[in-house]
């Protein structure tokens, strides 16, 4: 049974999913009376462009493209590009690709008003999101406005075929990790966590698949569907210990995004898991479709995602990517200044012993 009283606010977007949906786009368009939609690529996927320009008729369907989207939603970028959106005369905005062109195109449609169609191409989940961090003067801020929601997404399964293995599995636990939060969150709902729970399975059992067989349409379905629902549940409940831990990491030492996430997952988790509720036990248990649910302990859940991670081939820390051993007292301070709500009471010795074993990359226990 779940607890009472709770409140659910669901958010207004449209949904196109399929295999080969990409094409719906000029008619989704016209449903909504838009001509002249702007392209965001990053500069690596700017072949997607093409392929869009393809399908929309050619270069004189299209108001203009931009191919410089980048991580962290630089304000700078942003900039550049609503100057060409004006000059062009741009009409909506279309993305395509993962969280950072995502976010350029959020970035450009809060500040003009205009439409953002969505086409997601990696697991991360912002399109389902009315957030958007960006950063200006090497400072990465956080804002929700219900105008950020993108109008439509369409998520074409085709896209996610060139995600490479590594990234399709980092990005999948990035969509699991927002999944998980939403679980125990303040706010949580059974609804939410319906979708959370359905989300996890969807990503958990999907990833290995790939893994061995990064083509096979099902594992790229199953994982790009999981990843919407772990998007909805980011973008319906607030979020805590897991996510402010890797908003710090990434944004005071610079690293990688879905890397991060899945470094910090498994030990935020352990961190959390003494305060949580049987249901809230209960429901994890069963997103990692542990045998019997009812009598699910957190060591058995901790075992679950360890083995997940044997499987893939990610890493478990985040030493790798330029984090150090002696930079584990200065992270915990920054994590220690803003404070939020989490399950568990922060305490400094719990969180540094969760920042030493994530920057070790040591196995959660
Ligand atoms: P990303 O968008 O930065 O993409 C990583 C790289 O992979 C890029 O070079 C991209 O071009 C490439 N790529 C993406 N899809 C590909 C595909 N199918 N085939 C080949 N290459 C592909 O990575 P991300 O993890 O999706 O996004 C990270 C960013 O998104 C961060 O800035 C993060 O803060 C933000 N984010 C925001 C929210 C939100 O709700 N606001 C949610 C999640 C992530």
């Amino acid at each position: 049974m779940f607890d009472l009283p709770f409140s659910y606010t669901a958010n207004p977007s449209r949904v196109v999913f399929g295999s080969g949906t990409i094409t719906q786009l000029p008619a989704e368009l016209e449903r909504l009376g838009l001509s002249k939609p702007l392209l965001l690529t990053t500069a690596q996927q700017v072949s997607q462009g093409d392929r869009l320009e393809e399908i929309l008729g050619g270069q004189e369907r299209v108001a203009g493209r931009f191919g410089e989207a980048v991580m962290h939603t630089p304000t700078g970028v942003t900039e550049k590009a609503l100057a060409y959106a004006k000059d062009v005369g741009a009409d909506c905005v279309v993305s395509i690709g993962g969280g950072s062109t995502i976010g350029l195109g959020k970035a450009i449609s809060v500040r003009t008003g205009l439409m953002h169609i969505c086409i997601p191409t990696t697991y991360a989940g912002s399109e389902m999101t009315p957030i958007l961090g960006e950063t200006e003067n090497g400072e990465k801020k956080t804002r929700t406005d219900p105008k950020i929601l993108p109008g439509v997404v369409i998520y074409d399964v085709d896209l996610t075929m060139t995600l490479p293995v590594s990234m399709s599995c980092t990005s999948g636990i990035n969509a699991v990790a927002h999944a998980v939060e939403a679980i125990y969150a303040k706010a949580g709902n059974p609804i939410i966590s319906l979708l959370a729970v359905e989300g996890i399975r969807s990503i958990t059992s999907a990833l290995p698949t790939l893994v061995t067989s990064p083509s096979d349409k099902d594992a790229r379905s199953k994982a790009l569907y999981g990843a919407w629902l772990c998007g909805v549940c980011l973008g319906s409940v607030g979020m805590a210990f897991h996510h402010k831990l890797c908003h710090t990491l990434g944004g005071s030492f610079d690293l990688p995004h879905a890397e991060t996430h899945t470094a910090v997952l498994p030990h935020a988790l352990a961190y959390n898991l003494p305060s949580l509720t049987p249901p809230q036990i209960r429901a994890l248990a069963s997103s990692l479709s542990l045998p019997d649910t009812d009598t699910a302990t957190p060591e058995q859940i901790i075992d679950a995602l360890n083995k997940l991670y044997d499987d893939l081939p990610v890493e478990r820390g985040v030493q790798r990517f330029g984090m150090k051993e002696e930079e584990v007292d200065k992270a915990v301070d920054i994590a220690f200044r803003n404070q939020y709500w989490n399950p568990r009471g922060l305490e400094r010795e719990g969180v540094r012993e969760v920042v030493r074993r994530v920057t070790a990359g040591e196995r959660a226990r």
